[in-house]
């Protein structure tokens, strides 16, 4: 069995191991969570910092890919493992989101994300009907583009989906030397309360075509993908200005520029099978 030290050592960049030290931040991270009794899913509790806290206050769910630290956490949490408090999975989170679900039941998921994949982490749990609310350590920039809002320069696509389902902020800023080793990165805690979930994969890929050139005007990017005569009666019934940015249009407009276009499709496919 490797001692911490050791662990930190073999820190593997592959798997985005960047182990948050400072109590201070765990402490800040335990109090910003919702104050229901819901359990926890961890992705990545590492070293088991934050998965000591989380198992004072809930039932745990913890994901972890890393052999050498599953190991070291299964001796780590012994009682509460035997205890039925913390469920540990040495499994990658995102096969496992894939093939069965994180959990059946509600939850949230807080964690300090491994970054090289947090994006896509975040998606599938805005995706997620059983994810109630995120509370997750990632790269700053991941957290501004989740949590930013209509008519903010750094409101994308991003932006749109975290706003459709839930209330993004950004809790506080971390400095790399929090961490060991740190990253080469300002880090940040996200939080997303949802009221619903994504459920619509056109609508991200509308979303796609709508932020492709982000300081390029909306009406411009819808073009590359959609006919000019289309989007102009969609932007004069919605009473948009035609000179609107990508990033100006709230998310309502969004939605509503999107079930424009779907409603067209689905009457012109009706028609060509009359
Ligand atoms: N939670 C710990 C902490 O706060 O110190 C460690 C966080 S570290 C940034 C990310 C953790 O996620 C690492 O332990 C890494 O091995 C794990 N990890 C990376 N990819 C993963 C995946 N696909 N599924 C589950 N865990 C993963």
């Amino acid at each position: 069995m490797k001692s911490n030290e050791e662990l930190i050592g073999l820190a593997s960049k592959r798997y985005g191991q960047n182990f948050l030290k400072n109590h201070s931040y765990i402490q800040k991270i335990i109090q910003a969570m919702p104050k229901d009794n819901l359990p926890i899913v961890e992705i990545g509790p590492g070293l088991g910092d934050l998965t000591k806290e989380l198992v004072r206050a809930r039932d745990v769910t913890a994901f972890e890919v890393d052999k050498r630290l599953c190991e070291h956490l299964i001796h780590e949490f012994e009682l509460p493992i035997r205890e039925g408090r913390l469920t540990l999975k040495c499994a990658d989170a995102i096969e496992h989101w894939e093939q069965k679900g994180l959990l059946d039941e509600h939850y949230h998921l807080v964690a300090n994300l491994p970054y090289y994949i947090a994006t896509n982490l975040i998606l599938r749990a805005l995706h997620d009907p059983y994810c109630q609310s995120i509370l997750t350590m990632v790269q700053k920039e991941v957290a501004i583009k989740f949590s930013a809002k209509p008519t903010e320069r750094n409101f994308s696509a991003l932006g749109v989906l975290a706003d459709s389902v839930g209330e993004g902020k950004i809790c506080f800023e971390v400095e790399p030397e929090a961490f060991v080793p740190p990253p080469k990165v300002t880090s940040a805690v996200l939080s997303i309360v949802k009221f619903s979930s994504l459920d619509d994969l056109g609508f991200e890929d509308f979303l796609k075509v709508a932020f492709s050139q982000p300081r390029k005007k909306l009406s411009k990017n819808l073009n590359l993908r959609y006919q000019k005569d289309r989007i102009i009666k969609i932007f004069a019934d919605l009473e948009l200005e035609d000179n609107i940015r990508p990033h100006e249009a709230a998310t309502s407009i969004y939605h509503q520029i999107y079930n424009a276009l779907k409603q067209k499709d689905n009457e012109d496919e009706r028609k060509s099978r009359k």
